[in-house]
């Protein structure tokens, strides 16, 4: 099956029981089971079946199987939100003393959230760029992950996803990817050698811009090592399936953070137009860049689709050519940037990535605004910076909307 067809068609094909086209809406809190014999099978993992939907939804399970599928992974599990499950996929496999190495091109939730989990005895160095070069001076006895986007939000910086893989295994680490930005009409990270990925579905892949959430994705690859993991020890029963298993039967269900069953709905509904918007909101966002590069001497463009970038030949090799659908514009003073922003007819101003709708947002005095300038400039946001969520406009009324507002 190609994409688009799998979108439709993989792990889905219409509600068995009743002949709906789409997935139900089981908006239940509880199940009930014929005998208090099978809600005993039930609760212990003796028998298939849902009883309590923090646990298991069946409209909850069929975004994870679909999500699951799309990104080649053995299983997934969905959450309320994305931050959650960035938090979730970390403490699953780490105890206190542990260490984390990612990149600062990091979301600035993620940075926030891992400067919280030092609270816990599990901290965070930093490297610029996520190469082998780079963190290999970094790695202790006590490091456990390493955690990269493959497109940075906002930095724009493309990982190379099949090296850092290579290079964590030889090391005996995990490599748990964020691929929120690039979703897997871009790449699939599985396939280059990640072992677990996530995303923020409240973006791409709902691409309505109408449900808060997020899924991990497990590649049933990495082999933990009870000694090393012990968190994962009574778990390694459980085979390729040890850190799914000890996700659903711990902490997940007891921090409670699942998803609603109206959302895996919404996200369901909203995968199946993945491939096409995609296609159009990183065509439109190629055009965009260009469009700006060319037209203005005045404002520096940053997308990884475009030849100026330093990332254009990773951008080649593993992301098929294919930069996003997020750019980012120096405007040259914070007045000038806020001056686009207001200026600008359709896109919104507002915090999210990933809409149907064209969003923009001037991100150093929002989504950085607890970050040191230090921190900022590593992220690639500067006083003067505007990230433009592309979305799937006709690309004319994009471009002229840009013209006007930068007079003409
Ligand atoms: C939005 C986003 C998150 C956080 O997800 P929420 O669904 O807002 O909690 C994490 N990582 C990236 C790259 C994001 O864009």
């Amino acid at each position: 099956m190609e994409f688009n067809t799998a979108l439709l068609h993989e792990s889905f094909s219409g509600n068995t029981q009743t002949g709906a086209t789409v997935e139900a809406i089981y908006q239940t809190s509880a199940f009930a089971c014929e005998s208090a014999e099978q809600l005993e099978r039930i609760f212990n993992n003796k028998a298939n079946g849902y009883a309590y939907s923090r646990i298991g939804n069946p409209t909850v399970s069929s975004f994870e199987a679909r999500i699951a599928a799309l990104e080649n992974g053995i299983g997934a599990v969905a959450c309320s939100s994305g931050s959650a499950a960035v938090a979730l996929s970390l403490m699953n496999i780490l105890a206190s003393g542990d260490e984390i190495i990612s990149c600062t091109g990091l979301y600035g939730g993620t940075i926030d959230l891992f400067s919280d989990l030092s609270a816990f005895g599990i901290s965070t160095r930093y490297v610029d760029n996520a190469t082998p070069e780079q963190i290999e001076p970094l790695i202790t006895d006590k490091t456990k992950a390493i955690f990269a986007e493959v497109i940075g939000n906002p930095r724009l910086n493309v990982t190379d996803v099949g090296t850092l893989s290579a290079f964590a295994h030889s090391k005996g680490i995990p490599l748990i990817i964020d691929s929120t930005t690039a979703t897997p009409y871009i790449i699939k990270p599985i396939e280059y050698g990640a072992d677990i990925v996530v995303h923020s579905s409240s973006k791409y892949i709902n691409g309505g811009g109408n449900s808060i959430s997020r899924v991990i994705i497990d590649s049933g690859n990495f082999r933990w090592d009870g000694a090393k993991y012990p968190a994962l020890a009574e778990y390694e029963r459980f085979g390729k399936f040890a850190h799914l298993a000890k996700l659903r039967n711990g902490l997940w269900r007891n921090i409670g953070c699942c998803l609603s069953p109206m959302n895996a709905f919404m996200n369901s509904v909203g995968l199946e137009t993945l491939g096409l918007r995609m296609e159009r909101c990183c065509k439109n966002a190629l055009e965009l860049a260009e469009f700006l590069e060319n037209k203005n001497t005045d404002l520096k463009v940053n997308y990884p689709g475009l030849k100026s970038s330093p990332y254009y030949s990773l951008t080649q090799d593993i992301l098929g050519g294919v930069g996003g659908a997020i750019l980012t514009l120096r405007m040259g003073t914070k007045e000038r940037a806020f001056k686009l922003i207001n200026s600008l007819k359709y896109p919104l101003i507002a915090s999210n990535i990933g809409d149907v709708r064209t969003l923009v947002i001037h991100p150093a005095n929002t989504l950085f605004a607890h970050s040191s300038e230090k921190a900022k400039a590593a992220a690639g946001v500067y006083d003067d910076t505007v990230r433009v969520s592309v979305g799937i406009e006709d690309i004319e009324d994009l471009k002229q909307d840009f013209s006007e507002a930068l007079g003409g």
